[in-house]
């Protein structure tokens, strides 16, 4: 059994930890924000993740927190009509063998850290790691006044990775000129539209919007992407002021409700990061956003954590013996890397589908829409390989 240390308790480090653990290694997680660290944003987890969770006992728990929307709306943002619904609810549930579901990122992340508790993990809150050194007999993690000795690390720690610039590359990434802002918004001041168990998918030229509602339907999540030729930083937590959001979008007639409720908003950057073959050097290894951040037009980000964890556990299961080699780790990420660059890839191509700017694409791109939603079958057909697809 190999004792672990993991940096980042967010959905990846959870995961990773809590499958770890149920096959006996020991598991230390290290997060440097407090654990009453909230993010006020909703996430969504698709069939493939849940038939991970489902294993781990916690399928149920995601289904009591978790809104399920039984479609998906395409909208026209500039005419407010609707395209074509595409049907999910128990109608993906059947083909795909698991739900869907919508929640509020805390939601999830207190799952996965209770189960996480009662399987005895030590979570250290407020324990940044600052450095990380490796030798052929041990890894060790640095802190502002501690360290910690383990077999293998496991850098968890999203987007930023300091795990990955200094042990993997240090590159900038690309930015592609689009942003992101987000907001969550009391259901009670919107129209009930917006609480339908439905996502809805707005098109616009050069932008796009999704809402869904969370937390018992309490509260509206909205994140809404378009292109933007000036540099923005890649940082979940920035604020902006809404007046921003309000002009840029002010085409979005059938948002104009929802503008007046924006009481926070915030922005970030979207880059491009390349992913690398080899997610491992000795005895480091990277998971989730740390290692391949996708850009959220497939909501894949926090589902293909769970994928990673749930195939590094596969391969560590018949690998505890103490003479180590590091073949588990190379099988990890070749089993890995083709699914996640295939689901990166795809979701560059919806991003330059949903900000269609040639009107006779846009309209030929909603035509076949409309055209393919009578064949609901051959919508999520093509979204098979995605939520059949992963380790389960
Ligand atoms: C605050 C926040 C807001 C987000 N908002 C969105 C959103 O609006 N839309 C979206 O699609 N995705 C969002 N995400 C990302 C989404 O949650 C991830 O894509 C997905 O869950 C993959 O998870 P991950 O565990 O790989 O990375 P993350 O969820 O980013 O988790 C990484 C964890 O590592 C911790 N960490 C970082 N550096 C260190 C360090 N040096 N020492 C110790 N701990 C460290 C971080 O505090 C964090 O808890 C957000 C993530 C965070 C942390």
């Amino acid at each position: 059994m190999f004792n672990i240390g993991i940096i980042g308790a967010g959905i990846g480090g959870l995961s990773a930890g809590l499958m770890l653990k149920t096959s006996g290694h020991q598991v230390t997680i290290f997060e440097k924000q407090p654990a009453s660290f909230s993010s006020g944003v909703g996430i969504q987890i698709s069939s493939n993740a849940i038939r991970i969770l489902r294993e781990f006992d916690l399928e149920d728990d995601i289904i009591k927190s978790g809104n399920y929307p039984l479609v998906v709306d395409c909208i026209n943002g500039h005419s407010a009509k609707k395209i074509t619904s595409i049907p999910l609810g128990d109608y993906a549930r059947k083909k795909f063998n698991a739900g869907f579901y919508q929640l509020h990122r805390n939601d999830l992340i207190s799952i996965l850290k209770n189960k996480a508790d009662d399987i005895g993990i030590k979570i250290h809150y407020n324990s940044a790691i600052i450095d990380l050194l490796q030798n052929s007999s041990k890894a060790t993690l640095r802190f502002e006044k501690d360290q910690f000795d383990c077999d293998f690390v496991i850098g968890a720690d999203g987007i930023n990775s300091l795990v990955r610039k200094k042990i993997f590359f240090d590159k900038p990434p690309n930015f592609l000129k689009q942003v992101a802002y987000r907001t969550l918004i009391p259901s009670k001041k919107l129209p009930e539209f917006f609480s339908q168990d439905k996502t809805l998918l707005f098109f616009g030229s050069g932008k796009h919007v999704v809402s869904y509602p969370i937390k018992d339907k309490s509260l509206v999540n909205f994140v809404f992407c378009m292109d933007s030729h000036s540099f923005y930083d890649h940082d979940w937590t920035k604020q902006v002021p809404p007046l921003e959001l309000c002009k840029n979008f002010s085409d979005f007639l059938v948002l104009k409700d929802v503008f007046q409720e924006i009481k926070s908003l915030k922005k970030w950057g979207l880059f491009d990061y390349p992913i690398m073959k080899e997610w491992y050097k000795n005895r480091i290894l990277l998971l989730g956003d740390a290692c391949h951040p996708i850009l959220p037009y497939l909501a894949q980000g926090a589902s293909q954590a769970i994928e990673d964890s749930y195939v590094l556990y596969q391969c560590m299961k018949n690998n505890c013996d103490e003479d180590y080699s590091t073949d588990f780790l190379k099988e990890y990420s070749d089993k890995r890397y083709l699914r996640v660059n295939k689901i990166k890839k795809a979701s560059k191509q919806n991003a330059f589908l949903y900000h269609l700017r040639n009107p006779i694409l846009r309209l030929v791109f909603h035509l076949l829409l409309k055209t393919a939603g009578y064949f609901p079958n051959f919508i999520l057909q093509r979204f098979n390989w995605i939520y059949s697809g992963g380790p389960l």
